[in-house]
């Protein structure tokens, strides 16, 4: 066993035992997210039984992808989205869960037409207004999930957030409640949404607890990235 494939275990079990004690009884699946490893540490995962790879930088995603082409992955895309990126993400990509304005969505669903599967997209929803340039206002979302709804080439799945970060666990409580929130005020007005996108290596336990049914997970499972701060921003 290397390290890697003792670790995905170690997250699986505790993925596993989360689940069963969520008062959601959700199944929740596990996002290894890759941004800053090397090629040989994602085909290492995968060869461990990981299949769900996210990356945040297109460049860096591309390369990686032309590595390992002989592997069936499914990669989702996690980071900002930049109009000029659109075209390449749409057609990198099986998923996209930061999806945060109606004109990013269009793009990437007309660069989509060629494919016959939609794009499975979240929508990015900002709960922790203070910091965070990215996601939709929760008293937008409505609106911006409706018209997602309309494009062909898209597939609403459901929603993704990043709390900000906070040692207070009561408070990191509050903001996957409000995700929760506003994902459950989606399915009450006729939305068939799935996907909760949140979690990740310092508080996926409590956000499975919260109705998580994507955890994303890089450091626990790769180990610390080098360039931390430079690949937060
Ligand atoms: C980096 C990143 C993660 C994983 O963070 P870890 O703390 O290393 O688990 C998850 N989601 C997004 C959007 C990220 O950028």
């Amino acid at each position: 066993m290397t390290i890697i494939s003792n670790r995905l275990q170690d997250i699986l079990a505790t993925i596993q035992s989360a689940q069963q004690k969520s008062p959601f009884q959700q199944q929740v699946k596990l996002l290894a997210v890759s941004k800053a490893q090397p090629s040989t540490a994602i085909r290492e995962a995968f060869v461990a039984g990981q299949t769900r790879f996210g990356e945040n930088y297109l460049q860096e995603a591309l390369s990686k992808q032309a590595d390992l082409t002989d592997l069936g992955i499914e990669w989702h895309f996690i980071g900002p989205i930049q109009s000029n990126k659109t075209q390449q993400i749409a057609q990198h990509f099986a998923w996209v869960h930061s999806v945060d304005r109606l004109k990013i969505a269009q793009r990437l669903n007309d660069a989509r037409t060629d494919i016959s599967t939609p794009l499975q997209v979240c929508l990015q929803v900002n709960i922790s207004s203070e910091d965070s340039k990215s996601g939709v206002a929760p008293d937008a979302l409505l609106e911006l999930a409706s018209a997602v709804n309309q494009l062909p080439h898209l597939k609403l799945r459901g929603l993704m957030a990043i709390p900000a970060p906070t040692q207070d666990l009561s408070q990191q409580i509050m903001q996957f409640k409000r995700v929760k929130n506003c994902f459950d005020t989606l399915i009450n007005k006729g939305f068939t949404l799935d996907t909760l996108s949140i979690g990740m290596s310092e508080d996926y336990i409590s956000a499975i607890n919260q109705g998580a049914t994507i955890v994303r997970i890089g450091s626990a499972l790769f180990g610390a990235r080098s360039n931390k701060q430079e690949l937060l921003s």
